[in-house]
């Protein structure tokens, strides 16, 4: 898509379907205009002050005209004017407050589409946020997590990179890079004369910080990932440990079935649960139930690709009875699928019935990883146990809303490029080549962290990120 500046556009902003009211927004340089053909109010628009409030009703278009004025009513509307550049977009904006029905607001808008405005593309009004410098990339990006978060946390990941957490945090790497690079820049331009206006010492150390910088904010990309998208959690455990009861209890305790949707891979079907604001999607234990069942039953344990593609594994043990060879078997299974990946949580359950499982035994055999004690049926340690889930899953630190996350992949791979340059400038540093070849390399490093906000961008990059937002907004 090409945006077309000078284009006035117009879309409904809120969901298809009936409801109290439904919005209707243009943006444009002739949003005013626009609307001014359709729009019968005490004011013409074009006087009108920004930030204000008409009513007024909305009439048919020339097609009708002729007519009186009461044969062309289409409805009672509230216009609210937002004049550029403090608007949602920075450019002219009326917002459209009428009756919320479907065929009204179709209607409406095809009186707009005739008046000289376009149909928005997706996410074009945020894009225009971002182009006209309202917003920079990865709060235009964070737009889109408001709208769909789901949960507490979900909204305060959304929210830290709305209000531009993130962006200061890469704005500051780079700035400290724009310094150098611009020194060393200068030297080129006195390349005869043999000077050194960066001190080369100090860069290497800088450069060191920055890298370090840019790894800390890499380690931020499982916790990032969990808040964003929710916690894949995966139950394992034997036949009749409890797997279906737990999850029955932790539904019950929660009353939080948020929604049931076909999982990302395959048909497995997960269930969303809110823990203590965090998602969680927990994968249907029956299919988790089933391969362990058919994997006693012919004495091999077979991958269980849930099980490398969890966030969080919760290894279910029956605590009335001992630790046994199949036992044992299932967690060298498990461990070996888990590739090393620390996030698991071991459960034993059944409390209320004789104790023939110890915490020591679990600790011994399964390893070093948190062990709490539950009764799914009579749902003891529940909230001891959704309190360790949020915590491993979030790798053991709450989440205090104002750090700096990386929270998608391409973050992730803008500063992984970032990261791979500033470790080709040192080595050009160390290797004592040129200041041109380092200038280069500081260069990409900055234009790998300007594309994470926006400061370089190109077509490609806006595509991918608006085409994930609807019409409208
Ligand atoms: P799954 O095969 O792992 O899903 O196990 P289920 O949830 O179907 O439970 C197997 C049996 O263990 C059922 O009869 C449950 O009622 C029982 N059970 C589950 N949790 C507990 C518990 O905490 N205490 C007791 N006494 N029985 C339990």
């Amino acid at each position: 898509m090409l945006v077309m500046l000078e284009d006035t556009i117009a879309a409904v902003s809120t969901p298809s379907g009936v409801g109290g009211i439904a919005v209707l927004r243009v943006s444009g340089p002739a949003a005013l205009e626009v609307v001014d053909k359709v729009f019968r109010g005490k004011v013409v628009l074009g006087d009108a002050e920004s930030h204000h409030a008409y009513f007024g009703r909305i009439v048919a278009d020339e097609e009708a005209s002729g007519c009186p004025e009461q044969e062309r009513f289409v409805d009672d509307v509230v216009v609210t004017v937002f004049r550029k550049p403090k608007s949602y977009t920075g450019e002219d904006v009326v917002e459209i407050s009428c009756h919320g029905g479907p065929y009204l607001t179709r209607k409406i808008l095809n009186l707009l589409l005739r008046a000289g405005a376009r149909l928005a593309e997706r996410g074009e009004f945020t894009r225009r946020a971002f182009l006209s410098g309202r917003m920079d990339l990865s709060q235009a990006e964070a737009v889109a997590d408001l709208i769909r978060a789901r949960s507490e946390l979900n909204l305060r990941a959304a929210q830290s990179q709305y209000t531009g957490v993130f962006s200061r945090r890469i704005q500051e790497l780079r700035s400290q890079l724009i310094e150098y690079s611009s020194l060393l820049e200068l030297e080129l331009d006195f390349a005869e004369e043999d000077v050194e206006f960066a001190n080369r010492e100090e860069l290497r150390e800088r450069l060191g910080e920055i890298i370090q910088g840019v790894e800390w904010l890499l380690g931020t990309y499982e916790r990032g990932k969990v808040l964003r998208e929710g916690a894949k959690l995966v139950i394992v455990g034997r036949p009749n440990v409890g797997k279906s009861s737990l999850l029955n209890a932790l539904l019950r305790e929660d009353r939080a079935i948020v929604t049931e949707q076909p999982g990302t891979t395959r048909d497995v079907l997960e269930e969303q649960l809110d823990i203590r604001g965090l998602l969680f999607r927990v994968v249907d234990t029956a299919g988790v139930r089933e391969a362990a069942s058919r994997i006693e039953r012919e004495g091999v344990l077979r991958t269980l690709r849930q099980v490398q593609e969890a966030d969080i594994l919760l290894l279910l043990l029956d605590g009335s009875r001992p630790f046994g060879q199949a036992d044992a078997a299932l967690v060298e299974k498990v461990l070996a699928d888990r590739n090393g990946d620390g996030r698991i949580l071991v459960a034993i359950n059944k409390i209320d019935l004789p104790r023939k499982l110890t915490r020591t035994t679990v600790t011994e055999r399964v390893g070093p990883y948190p062990v709490v004690e539950i009764s799914a049926k009579h749902e003891q340690g529940l909230e001891e146990l959704e309190a360790a889930l949020v915590e491993v899953a979030l790798n053991g630190t709450p989440f205090s809303g104002d750090e700096a996350l990386v929270v998608n992949l391409r973050q992730k791979r803008g500063l992984e490029e970032a990261r791979e340059s500033l470790s080709r400038a040192l080595q050009t540093l160390d290797a004592g080549l040129s200041s041109e070849f380092v200038a280069v390399d500081l260069r990409a490093a900055m234009d790998a962290l300007g594309s994470l906000i926006g400061e370089v961008s190109t077509e490609d990059i806006l595509g991918n990120i608006f085409a994930n937002f609807c019409i409208g907004k």
